[in-house]
Order: structure tokens, then C-alpha cells, then sequence
């Protein structure tokens, strides 16, 4: 008997990874200037240059189209955006895994409407437990609105919610444990990420601040035993657990251990550019598309087909050269 072909659509780059996975930034703007990923006086994008709601909507529409699975909400402060709400709800009835990676400080308010919407996963971002230290990394930040804000994510009824630290030598290398024990108690998940040096902030070396994966990972083994497994959550992390807890400790390391081979991942910026690389500028301008032919899915879902011949094969992060990527991470929708 002859095998029915497969007849699912499927976005494939030239070195066979399937791009099933899109991260979709719906602003720029941030109540937060965390000092690796903002400089202290950013100039946002003026409105006319921002994709509407309902062209982030087309977008993500096309992409459903094309085979991609899970898309999750990013920025800036996604939820900073207005109306946001009304972009979440279109995106619950698509056919995919909606999730949100957010800084956590509007989730006290709109934590329960997130997850009435569709989204069912959530990342949130926490790089210090001490409320001055806090408010220094993020220079306007405030702690308590944040706890707060985790604390309305739990009772909203969202599992499995994963909390991202970016740590830096001497910021908040000393937190690394409290971090951990804070995750076990809450029962969340922990992900640390190296910093990525997107944009150049002035007044912050990222050659001194770096601290690796494997220094963070030793750091919590005074403490905790490790043990590695093949979790894979779709992101970059590598996974590991502890025999006494039902937390999972992950680590996003950009520059030490390259990730790229299994890329399953493309990004659009909130000027509406498909870039294929977070750390090459190879990219595709779907905003123009967009408004020369409004509504044509067809001709946006080719673009988006012709764009996996441009996804390069890996990334090159250098610390101590003048940096490739002049894009600040709150553009590139981290
Ligand atoms: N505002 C939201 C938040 O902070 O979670 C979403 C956008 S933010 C750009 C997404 C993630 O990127 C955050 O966890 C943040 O810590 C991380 N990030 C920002 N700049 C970074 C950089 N230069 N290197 C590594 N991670 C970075
Ligand atoms: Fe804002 Fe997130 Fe960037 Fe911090 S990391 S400045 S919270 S976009």
C-alpha cells in the first residue's frame, strides 16, 4: 500500500532545521531599563513605524499557515502594550502554543485576563531578590510589584511558570543560590542566561559583567546536586534537575555552548522585520509587504517561505569586539 504523503506545511532552512517556533515582539517601549539590554535614555519607535495589532495578527496568522506550532509574546514589555489584551485573545484561537515572556510588574492586574485569552505558558524575568539591587539592574524597577505579579500568575492557574536571571559578575553573582531556593519554594522553573551583547550600552562592559553557564552551574552545586536531562521545553536551554525538587533549572548559553545546530526558531521585530538570527542581521521587511498588499496572506506566507533560504547557520558573539549586532535586545524581541 502506498504511504500517504505528507501534505503539512513546513518551514525548512537550508541546513534542515525546521522553524516551528516564533517569537513575536509587540512593542519596543519598556517600563523597565534593565542596564544589559537598554541604555538609560532609549529613543522608542515612533508609532507610524510599529506594526498594528491586526498586522502582528496577519503575521502570526501566516505563520500558523506555514506549520509553526508556538509563538510566544515578547518585546520590550509585551504587556505595556495597549490593547495587548485584544491582540492575546485573536492569537487564543489560533492553533498553536501561545506563551509570554514578561518582566512581570502588570501581571498583578492582568494575569488572570492573560490566561482567560489563551496563553498557557509564561517566562518571567527576575534578576535579584533584593528590592535596592532590583531597582539598580533595572533603574526604575520595583520588586515588590514583580513578586506580586508571580504571585497573581499562580493563582491565575498558569504551571510551569519559568523565571529567567540574567547574572553579572558582580551584580548579582552572589544570588545565583538564593535564586534557586527562591524557584524550589515557589515551585517554578529557573533558566539562566548568559548576557548577549545586542547594542552597546555605554555605560555597562559586558566583557566584565559576562559570567558563563558553567560558572553559575558550579555555583549551585555547592549546594545542590545537578542531575542533567533531555527536557527540552522548545527553547535553547539545557535542562537539569535536583533529586528533592520538582523545579528544573535550565541555562542559555549564547557564547559557551553554541545552540544553533537545532535552531528551530525565527524572530519579528515590532517594525515588522523577520530576522533568522538573533545574533546575524540576516532579515526580511514583512511591513512593507503588509501594507502594499493588505490582507494578502498568500503573498506574506511566500515571503515568509523565501525568508528560511536567508537563516544562517549559527551565530558568532565576541565580547571584546566592537559588536556586530547594533540592535538593543527590547528591538530584536528577546
Ligand atoms: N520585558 C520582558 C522581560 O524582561 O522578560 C521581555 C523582553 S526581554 C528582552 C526578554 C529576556 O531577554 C529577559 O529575560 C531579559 O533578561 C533578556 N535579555 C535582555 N537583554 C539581554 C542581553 N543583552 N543578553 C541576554 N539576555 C537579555
Ligand atoms: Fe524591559 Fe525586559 Fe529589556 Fe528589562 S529585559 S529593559 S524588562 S525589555
Amino acid at each position: 500500500m502506498q504511504a500517504t504523503p505528507d501534505t503539512t506545511p513546513a518551514l525548512i532552512d537550508r541546513f534542515g532545521r525546521r522553524v516551528d517556533y516564533v517569537r513575536l515582539s509587540v512593542t519596543d517601549r519598556c517600563d523597565f531599563r534593565c542596564v544589559y539590554c537598554m541604555s538609560e535614555n532609549m529613543q522608542f519607535l515612533p508609532r507610524a513605524q510599529v506594526l498594528t495589532l491586526e498586522e502582528l495578527y496577519q503575521i502570526a496568522a501566516a505563520f500558523t499557515a506555514l506549520g509553526v506550532k508556538r509563538i510566544r509574546l515578547t518585546g520590550g514589555e509585551p504587556l505595556v502594550r495597549k490593547n495587548v489584551l485584544s491582540l492575546v485573545r485573536m492569537l487564543g484561537e489560533l492553533d498553536i502554543e501561545l506563551s509570554l515572556t514578561t518582566n512581570g510588574s502588570q501581571l498583578p492586574v492582568m494575569a488572570n485576563d492573560l490566561k482567560a485569552a489563551g496563553v498557557s505558558r509564561l517566562n518571567i524575568s527576575l534578576d535579584s531578590l533584593d528590592a535596592e539591587r532590583f531597582h539598580d539592574l533595572t533603574r526604575t524597577g520595583k520588586l515588590v510589584q514583580v513578586l506580586h505579579g508571580i504571585e497573581a500568575a499562580k493563582q491565575a492557574g498558569f504551571e510551569r511558570i519559568k523565571l529567567n536571571a540574567v547574572i553579572l559578575k558582580n551584580r548579582n553573582d552572589d544570588e545565583i543560590l538564593s535564586l534557586v531556593d527562591f524557584a524550589r519554594e515557589q515551585g517554578l522553573d529557573i533558566s539562566f542566561i548568559e548576557e548577549m551583547p545586542l547594542g552597546v550600552i555605554s555605560e555597562h562592559s559586558r566583557a566584565e559583567a559576562y559570567c558563563s553557564s558553567d560558572e553559575v552551574k558550579a555555583a549551585i552545586e555547592q549546594q545542590y546536586t545537578l542531575q542533567s536531562t533531555v527536557e527540552r521545553t522548545g527553547g535553547p536551554s539545557k535542562y537539569y534537575r535536583m533529586p528533592d525538587s520538582n523545579s528544573r533549572i535550565g541555562f542559555i548559553s549564547p557564547h559557551s555552548h553554541n545552540f544553533c545546530g537545532d535552531c528551530n526558531r525565527v524572530r519579528v521585530t515590532v517594525e515588522g522585520r523577520l530576522l533568522l538570527c538573533l545574533g546575524n542581521e540576516h532579515s526580511v521587511d514583512l511591513r512593507d509587504l503588509l501594507r502594499q498588499h493588505p490582507g494578502d496572506q498568500a503573498i506574506l506566507q511566500q515571503a515568509i517561505i523565501d525568508a528560511m533560504d536567508l537563516k544562517p547557520e549559527r551565530h558568532h558573539f565576541e565580547l571584546d569586539e566592537d559588536p556586530q549586532i547594533i540592535r538593543f535586545m527590547n528591538m530584536t524581541g528577546g
